[in-house]
């Protein structure tokens, strides 16, 4: 194996890199330097991101532009601004203790003329997104004839996201002579052709083989109904503690509506999509990058080019239909060498679709079960334990209220004491999965033969209302109820499903617009708004568990965390002031739990004090009543 210092970059970069902690060249660094230094070779570099490409296009460059000249000499393009922004630093790095190099990044989302300034300043080397870019040209801000490098980065995903004609309007205001180095991880039509027309006899590297992708990503799938999504998705999430995630959705509403379900839920999440301004997806950037977040929820086209190391799992939500897509979904995992898992969550009639992927990737997918209830319990308990293992005493500052408490646990044994405490974090997750159902598919059915089409079948609209026993309704008031609202008679009723803080109840099909109409507009029952809501829900697959009636919907995730501020805007990021840690592993700690899980009913029944930041009830819930899960 060669070392940096055999592929002929100078000394200092050498040293640059050495002291970045880069020990060895990664293969596409090794084959391509030696030959991007000679300067006038046209490159083209078919290597996925993760594969050291910054360095392998940016160490030649820093060795090739001249810093005693001002002139603009070399122009990066990349897909987004996060990713330009992360080549700019990147290269910043690389020269800090070799050349003074002017390195200005161009985006979108931030003051032009502030940038404007910076490249009249004298840029070496601009680092740009090609929207942007194009509005500097048009402003004359900049001048592109003296450029002798172009690099075009992730070149693919450029194309994807519609700069062809961007593209063209930037190359051809660069001289003839200049050189093109073009990087893409795969190489669809659109890319061959901007090789042909900008490029003359280039130089081709391929790294590892074509679309067999990232050997350290592990790909997997659930099968589950379309409902169950995000129920499962939470017992992922609560099956991994530690869990430092990027969930995919297709559209920008699901994004954020997933993102706000889990905030909800109590998970340390956020949505990233084009509906957030960039000062809102920079802020959630800065969050994710810090490990501030633990969950990350975005769309393809805002999640492009994020370069996070050590995110363990990628999440789709729905599998995507385009294999690039699912290439650059993947790729976000598994990054520097790390091993990284991928999972699809697909219902039945998408299997076809993993095979179509399974095939182009020449990589066989593991198909994964839904977690149970209590493998979930198993889980969070040993997490738990690793915690206790972890923890860092603060031997001076505790001392002084130990006596207190051994006083106050001074009767109980070892054993008894080892049992109370864990049972503090633990009891709401076994309270929670309690008779939790088998969210598994077979057939197209859940594994525990519940759920599937019973309303439907029975030819009836059932609705979740957001009152129950606890609130001393039984079958007989929840028929004044509606009949009192509603109008409705016995006889339109159908089965009625008493819960502790909520229920649900059928009605013939043609009266399901009288119940709507009925409970619309602020009604009230014993001083408390009424909620109703059509769903297609089983309501925790028709089971009555023994401790207080819960079923899936809500989260074991508690209202006991520190208090939450809410978000004034969509999106956005404002969201937390859950506590920074410094690891990925968010599981179970308070941080975490700021948001809200349990209705009234479970904070009532809970032994410890209802905390004020319990969201209020019309917040709950939102897995089981939404009719229809699209993701
Ligand atoms: P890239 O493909 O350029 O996005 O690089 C992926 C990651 O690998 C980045 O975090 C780099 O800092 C890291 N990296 C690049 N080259 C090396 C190397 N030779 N040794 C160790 N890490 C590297």
């Amino acid at each position: 194996m060669k070392s940096f210092a055999d592929l002929g970059l100078s000394k200092g970069l050498v040293e640059s890199v050495q002291l970045l902690g880069f020990e060895s060249p990664t293969p596409i660094q090794e084959q391509a330097i030696p030959v991007l230094l000679t300067g006038n070779r046209d490159f083209v570099g078919l290597a996925q991101t993760g594969t050291g490409k910054t360095a392998a296009f940016g160490l030649p460059l820093l060795d090739l532009v001249d810093d005693k000249s001002n002139d603009t000499q070399a122009l990066v393009l990349a897909p987004t601004r996060e990713l330009g922004l992360q080549i700019a630093n990147d290269l910043e790095n690389f020269s800090e203790k070799i050349k003074r190099f002017n390195i200005v990044a161009v985006y979108g989302g931030a003051s032009i003329s502030e940038q404007i300034r910076k490249v009249k300043r004298g840029a070496q080397i601009i680092v740009a997104t090609p929207g942007r870019l194009i509005d500097l040209i048009d402003r004359k801000a900049i001048n592109l004839s003296s450029i002798k490098y172009v690099v075009l980065d992730e070149a693919d995903e450029m194309l994807n996201m519609g700069f062809k004609d961007d593209l063209d309007k930037i190359l051809s205001f660069t001289s003839k002579e200049k050189a093109t180095w073009l990087f893409s991880a795969t190489m669809p039509r659109e890319v061959r052709s901007i090789m042909k027309n900008y490029m003359t006899d280039p130089f081709e590297l391929q790294v590892g083989e074509q679309n067999t992708g990232n050997v350290n990503i592990e790909h997997a799938y659930v099968v589950i109904q379309d409902r169950d999504k995000y129920l499962a998705l939470k017992r992922i999430l609560d099956y991994t503690p530690d869990i430092f995630g990027l969930i995919f959705c297709r559209t920008r509403i699901d994004t954020q509506k997933v993102a706000e379900m889990l905030m909800k839920d109590g998970y340390n999440a956020d949505s990233l999509h084009g509906d957030l301004t960039q000062q809102q997806r920079d802020r959630v950037m800065v969050r994710f990058r810090q490990r501030d977040l633990q969950i990350l929820v975005a769309t393809d086209v805002a999640a492009r080019g994020i370069d996070v190391d050590d995110i363990t799992h990628v999440i789709h939500l729905n599998i995507p239909d385009e294999m690039e897509f699912y290439t650059h979904r993947s790729g976000r995992t598994a990054r520097a060498g790390k091993k990284g898992i991928s999972i699809a969550m697909i219902s039945k009639r998408e299997l076809g679709k993993v095979k179509q992927i399974e095939k182009t990737l020449k990589s066989t997918f593991r198909r994964m079960m839904v977690p149970t209830g209590p493998e979930v319990c198993q889980k969070q308990l040993l997490s738990l334990m690793h915690k206790v293992h972890e923890v860092k005493v603060n031997e001076s500052e505790i001392e002084a209220f130990l006596p207190q408490v051994y006083e106050a646990l001074k009767g109980l044994t070892k054993e008894e004491l080892i049992k109370r405490f864990a049972s503090i974090e633990f009891n709401r997750f076994l309270d929670y999965y309690r008779n939790a159902p088998d969210l598994n598919t077979e057939g197209g059915k859940r594994m525990d033969g519940e759920g599937g089409d019973r309303y439907a079948a029975a030819g009836g609209t059932r609705f979740f209302i957001n009152l129950g026993r606890m609130d001393g309704i039984e079958k007989a008031q929840m028929l004044e109820l509606l009949d009192d609202f509603c109008g409705l008679e016995k006889k339109d009723i159908g089965k009625i499903d008493l819960k502790g803080a909520y229920s649900f109840f059928e009605v013939e099909k043609e009266k399901a617009e009288q119940v709507l109409k009925g409970f619309k507009g602020g009604v009230e029952y014993q001083g408390r708004q009424v909620r109703v809501e059509e769903t297609s829900d089983s309501g925790g697959g028709g089971r009555r568990s023994r401790g207080g009636d819960r079923d899936d919907s809500s989260s074991p995730r508690r209202s006991d965390g520190p208090p939450r501020r809410e978000r004034s805007g969509s999106g956005g990021g404002s969201y937390s002031d859950r506590r920074r840690s410094d690891k990925p592993s968010y599981g179970g700690s308070r941080s975490e739990r700021g948001g809200s899980s349990s209705g009234r009913s479970y904070a009532d029944k809970s032994s410890k004090p209802t905390s004020s930041s319990s969201a209020p009830y019309s917040e709950k819930k939102h897995d089981r009543t939404n009719k229809k899960w699209d993701f």
